[in-house]
């Protein structure tokens, strides 16, 4: 494998960067307002008169200094495709509730993404100009989604503003700061920057145009770079000013010229030495999407990796279903099969059709999705087979649980069942090669063979552990030998072994877990 990405800097080599903001909320609670009055706030605004240019993305500076970065596109679905798509660019997320209409549908679905992918959130109480405007009615409600807002006595922050009449903007840029302070957001400035495609087409004029955030190091003019699986050299960079620049830092969102192609939103940016490296890591890539599409059911990699260590493993899980009593009944039943080892986190429940959120949702978490007694509707269908989601139906709750227990237990290390079969004596030692050694042995209980796994002992401490690599009796190679005999072993990579040791053989079983 190509290590390409993803190497940590040192610690001394950070420094502290833009917090990264996406924007989420109800059709019409004034998310695009509220990104345009933001972006109205900004004390750097372009040339020629603050003209601003639409890249995707922008950054808003304080007057004291401070940089904010916004995604210029909200909403939960393109934020979840970028997080299926391995990029988690966002680092807080803005929750637009309009004050006169509180929580709708799609509110939930944005809290669902916001909470799978576990960034933290600030809610904006939008539209209190408004005479019918209840805030107080949002906060309340929102404890019913398990968001407590400091008014509430919990520690999500919430503000009161106006998108229209431009008011609490400043206190919501307070809150940000406050919230990016507090997670230490830090990316090394001096090295070859890595970054991700916020997005992308094809112009008429320029060719393919890509807009990237850069994640960590400075991305410049004249760069040789890999995004997704097309390579190129950086021409120009433009950013949200229309300004050409030189070079972009971390969290500094940039357009790119000089592409080969156009890429997808989420793609990984990796500058690299040269060209013949950049065709090698494309070429790389390549073969991993075509290895991606061909592979059916999605794999929990997260997991894979916290299988191995002690952590509490997550199994998440998308359900709809047709009734709210038979969701209900699923949702408990699956929180019961829980271990201290294995718990199932549900992303999502609902009654109805599956929808597409319900599909980004997950996609991005790499969850499957569980219909019971219901099908997607018809935009879910489409995006579910393109995305390659886990999808199941059932119409039998037994099955469901069933299934979802025998797949967690199949995530659970496999559990290691050892049995001592016997034990020798270690009589006299002799070299055998660079790391074996060769002894002699007398057999005190069970039986010696060869591959055995054995641990050496010393006054009833363990001094190392070795594999019995080959058995000789007399002159005759044999595979074991019993009590009461003696013989020779080769002991595979065995430094410390002394006359007198005790050799503990034991047998390993890999037993499958069940729950
Ligand atoms: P989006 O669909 O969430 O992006 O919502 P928009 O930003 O397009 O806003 C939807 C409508 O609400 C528009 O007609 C806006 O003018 C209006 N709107 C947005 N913010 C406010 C606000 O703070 N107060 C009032 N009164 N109207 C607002």
């Amino acid at each position: 494998e190509i290590g390409i990405e993803g190497e940590a800097d040192a610690v001394e080599t950070l420094k502290t960067r833009a917090p990264v903001v996406t924007i989420m909320g109800h059709v019409d609670h004034g998310k695009t307002s509220l990104l345009d009055a933001l972006r109205g706030t900004s004390v750097v605004s372009g040339e020629s008169g603050g003209i601003t240019q639409h890249i995707g993305a922008y950054q808003v500076t304080t007057k004291k200094g401070d940089v904010i970065t916004f995604l210029d596109t909200p909403g939960h679905e393109a934020f979840s495709e970028m997080r299926a798509r391995g990029a988690n660019v966002t680092d807080i997320v803005i929750l637009v509730v309009a004050a006169d209409d509180g929580l709708m549908p799609q509110t939930i679905e944005a809290i669902n993404h916001t909470k799978a992918a576990g960034v933290p959130m600030i809610v904006a109480i939008n539209k209190v100009d408004k005479p019918d405007a209840n805030p107080q009615k949002v906060r309340e409600r929102l404890l019913s989604e398990e968001i407590v807002v400091e008014d509430m006595g919990g520690d999500v922050q919430d503000v009161e503003v106006s998108a229209l009449k431009k008011t609490g903007l400043d206190e919501l840029i307070e809150k940000i700061l406050l919230q990016a302070e507090l997670m230490e957001l830090t990316a090394n400035p001096d090295r070859a920057a890595e970054g991700n495609v916020i997005e992308a087409q094809l112009d008429r004029g320029r060719g393919a145009v890509a807009t990237v955030l850069v994640r960590k190091g400075t991305l410049k003019v004249g760069d040789t770079f890999v995004i997704g699986a097309e390579s190129g050299k950086v021409r120009a960079l433009i950013n949200d000013k229309g300004q050409q620049v030189k070079s972009a830092g971390p969290s500094t969102p940039v357009e790119i010229l000089g592409l080969s192609g156009v890429p997808m939103a989420g793609d990984q940016m990796t500058v690299v030495e040269n060209e013949a490296r950049a065709r090698e890591v494309a070429a790389y890539r390549q073969e991993q999407i075509t290895r991606k599409r061909t592979a059916s059911v999605p794999t929990n990699f997260e997991n894979m990796f916290s299988a191995l260590s002690t952590k509490v493993i997550e199994y998440p899980v998308v359900i709809r279903g047709d009734v709210q009593g038979s969701v209900e009944a699923i949702v408990s039943a699956l929180n019961r099969i829980s271990t201290d080892e294995i718990k199932v986190r549900i992303l999502s429940s609902g009654v109805g059709a599956i929808t597409e959120s319900d599909v980004t949702l997950a996609s991005a978490s790499r969850a499957p999705l569980i219909g019971f007694n219901v099908r997607p509707n018809a935009k879910a269908r489409p995006l579910a087979i393109r995305e390659k989601i886990s999808l199941r139906y059932y119409d039998v709750i037994y099955d469901l649980l069933e299934e979802v227990r025998n797949e967690m237990a199949g995530q659970l290390a496999p559990e290691r069942i050892e049995t001592i079969v016997g034990r020798a004596e270690v009589l006299q030692v002799f070299p055998a090669g660079k790391k074996d050694k060769a002894a002699g042995l007398l057999v005190m209980e069970g039986i010696i063979r060869k591959g055995l796994n054995a641990r050496l002992t010393r006054d009833d401490v363990i001094v190392s552990k070795t594999v019995i690599h080959s058995l000789r009796r007399f002159k005759d190679d044999v595979s074991e030998v019993r009590a009461g005999m003696e013989c020779g072993a080769v002991l595979q990579d065995t430094n410390d072994i002394k006359a007198g040791d005790t050799l503990e053989l034991f047998e390993v079983e890999e037993r499958v877990r069940t729950l």
